[in-house]
């Protein structure tokens, strides 16, 4: 079965992925899990910053979740905000610190390498399967497809540089479109 070769692929993907993942944190004193939550949280928007969603995107305990954040913040990585309108809301933010770890470590070396090798239509076809595998995932599943948000269904285009969530009723800001959040819907 096609699929079964498919999902071969994958987990060996994600085999070297993790191997690799372990040896470049390892440097900065961080897990691969701790580094996960620290992309998540560099590429999530502002609705999506938050220890629930964090939890929902890694399928997690809350305590597990819990834990690591406690260790990343004693660690200098990550600060937490008050929301402003909404007190209880407490807002996860990558420190410059982090940003900089982030910027050495994703994409991990062998992937850069791995990819250098490979033309620009080669990565564009298999970025495009992937996309694709992806969206068969999630339409299979009922888990949250923590899209990005110029692929909503609620994002409008005003014109220019002018966006509005139609959910959650209010205007977007352009540097918010390439990022991904909890709230998001695929188009029917
Ligand atoms: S348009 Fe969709 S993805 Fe963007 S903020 Fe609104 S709900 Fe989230």
């Amino acid at each position: 079965m096609a699929s079964t070769k498919i999902y071969d692929y994958i987990e060996r993907i994600a085999e070297l992925q993790r191997a690799d993942s372990r040896r470049c944190t390892a440097e900065f004193g961080l897990q691969p899990v701790q580094l996960e939550v620290l992309h998540y949280l560099s590429i999530c928007n502002q609705f999506s910053n938050t220890a629930k969603a964090l939890t929902e995107y890694l399928g997690q305990t809350k305590g597990t979740v819990s834990q690591t954040l406690k260790i990343l913040e004693n660690k200098g990585y990550l600060s937490k905000i008050t929301d402003l309108k909404d007190g209880r809301i407490i807002h996860l933010q990558v420190t410059d610190s982090a940003h900089q770890v982030l910027q050495k470590v994703i994409p991990s070396p062998l992937f850069n390498s791995a990819f250098k090798g490979l033309t620009e239509q080669k990565n564009a076809q298999i970025e495009s399967s992937l996309r694709e595998l992806l969206q068969a995932l999630m339409g299979s599943s009922n888990m949250k497809t923590f899209g990005v948000c110029h692929t909503c269904r609620y994002n409008t285009h005003l014109g220019g540089s002018e966006y509005y969530c139609e959910l959650l009723k209010v205007p977007l800001q352009q540097s918010s479109e390439q990022l991904i959040c909890i709230e998001h819907q695929s188009p029917s």
